[in-house]
């Protein structure tokens, strides 16, 4: 048998989604900032490392556009004070989540724009993948970029079309035509609001209202958090302007038939909060359902079902249901580890893991347990909570994971490490198996993932290397995202 050894030393980083998105229009005028605020906060799982709103009044001139944006969480950045002098009542929010190195302050969003035609407050999230070209071809032209992120070559090129065309929808349709990739985006023009999703629909969107405001969100979850009902998803490819005389009109001239979509199923297995709907299915249920597969296909005999917290949980759920095997409650977890958190030394005796997640001894000692997670990616966290489960008494523990084995990079802003860095390269389960230290190791397959979301076209490109859209030939991750 091939022996391996993991280093348990280091601490992984989970992977991390790249932003949120948030637009609201109150068309009866009342200031938009604060509901902006509670919306961001809803989306907080989708980014922590910095945030802003900008607002603008409809009624006055085409120009003032009030923004206020920071490092780190909504409730760290914004007070009382500064949400009441934002006035306006249209405006955009973002929460932003960065790769290494790229979190500063002149990447937060939203992007503020003056340009001939008024002012543009945008918020995107996503990468493109010709981000190179579009900056060469824009820098070749005069254009000085201030900041690393796609969003700044997105909002060039609508200020720039917007210059030849009869709308801001319009040069938003005409961005479309040049930029590849995965964006939601989210607009505060002069006088209308707009949203736009890829024609392979990566990032979630869907539209809102309140009374007589409209609001355009990242997840469903923030609809809720602001009383708002939710109207629909933003389809993958459509433009959604949104203004008083028109009401919502949709442009669907990008839209891509379903097979050739490519939904990044990550949002439904970690990413999303299982509160939210994404194109008509819940995250949860498809949580179930991957539970629910993982006890038909990886079945074992055991004592408890449990999840790491939060995302392994309504997976676990669902193993528990269909194998009959009692689900529990494992670990402590400990929410107050926050952006700030100082990370324990390498050869400290604590571990970041152990200072988030404790087993309840009473619950584990003497029991086969298994234990659900929702993906394995450099092995180091799922290896450490092995080995703590069975420091705390379990008898055997059994590793489910419910997406399938991690084998390719994510250009799609999906902060994935490189290849050579996840457990799965060049490994077969059974060496993954060993280096985790699990008694058995069962992924959901290949096929189960389509099944999780009713056969919803989606991306599997990060375990098969099979992408929507071709990757770019150089590899951009992490220097021009959201
Ligand atoms: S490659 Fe993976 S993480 Fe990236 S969009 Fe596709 S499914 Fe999502």
């Amino acid at each position: 048998m091939k022996k391996c050894k993991l280093d348990l030393t280091l601490e992984a980083k989970p992977i991390h989604d790249e932003c949120g998105v948030f637009g609201m229009y109150d068309f009866d005028h009342g200031d938009v900032a604060s509901s902006i605020y509670y919306g961001l906060f809803a989306l907080q799982h989708r980014g922590q490392e910095s945030c802003g709103i900008a607002v603008s009044d409809t009624r006055g001139p085409k120009g003032n556009m009030l923004s206020y944006k920071g490092m780190g969480l909504v409730n760290e950045v914004f007070d009382n004070d500064r949400l009441s002098d934002l006035h306006g009542d249209i405006g955009v929010g973002h929460a932003r989540y960065s790769t290494a190195g790229e979190s500063i302050y002149a990447n937060s969003q939203p992007l503020v724009l003056n340009y001939v035609k008024g002012t543009l407050a945008l918020a995107h999230n996503g990468n493109l993948v010709n981000a190179n070209e579009l900056r060469a071809r824009l820098s070749e032209t005069g254009a000085i970029f201030q900041t690393t992120i796609d969003t700044e070559t997105i909002a060039y090129l609508i200020a720039r079309y917007r210059i030849h065309s009869a709308s801001v929808e319009e040069a938003v349709s005409r961005t479309i035509d040049d930029i590849k990739g995965a964006y939601s985006i989210v607009i505060a023009s002069p006088r209308k609001l707009i949203a736009a999703r890829d024609p392979f629909g990566f990032k979630p969107l869907c539209i809102g209202r309140r009374d007589n405001t409209y609001v355009v969100s990242s997840e469903s979850c923030a609809l809720d958090t602001i009383g708002a009902e939710f109207i629909r998803d933003v389809l993958p490819g459509e433009i959604v302007t949104i203004s008083p005389d028109a009401g919502i009109q949709s442009d669907t001239s990008h839209c891509l038939p379903e097979d050739k979509m490519g939904r990044c199923i990550f949002e439904y297995i970690y990413f999303s909060r299982p509160d939210s709907m994404i194109d008509g299915k819940s995250v949860y249920e498809a949580r179930i359902r991957a539970g629910r597969y993982l006890a038909q296909d990886s079945p074992v005999e055991a004592d408890l079902v449990v999840g790491v917290p939060e995302s392994g949980n309504a997976a676990a759920m669902g193993y528990a249901m269909e194998s009959g095997i009692p689900y529990g409650t494992a670990f402590y977890k400990n929410s107050y580890v926050g952006r700030t958190f100082i990370k324990p030394k390498q050869n400290a005796r604590e571990s970041s893991v152990r200072v988030k997640l404790n087993p309840i001894r009473s619950v584990v000692e003497g029991k086969r347990i298994i234990m659900i997670d929702d993906s394995i990616v450099r092995g180091t966290t799922s290896g450490q909570i092995v080995s703590m489960l069975k420091e705390a008494g379990a008898r055997e523990v059994h590793v489910r994971i419910s997406s399938p084995a991690f084998r390719y990079p994510c250009y799609f802003g999906i902060d994935v490490p490189a290849r050579d860095q996840l457990i799965a390269y060049r490994r077969t389960e059974e060496d993954i198996r060993q280096l985790l230290g699990a008694d058995s190791l069962g992924y959901l397959s290949l096929d189960r993932l389509s099944q999780m979301v009713d056969d919803l076209a989606i991306c599997k490109g990060c375990f098969t290397g099979d992408y929507p859209v071709d990757p770019p030939e150089e590899d951009i991750r992490g220097k021009f995202d959201a």
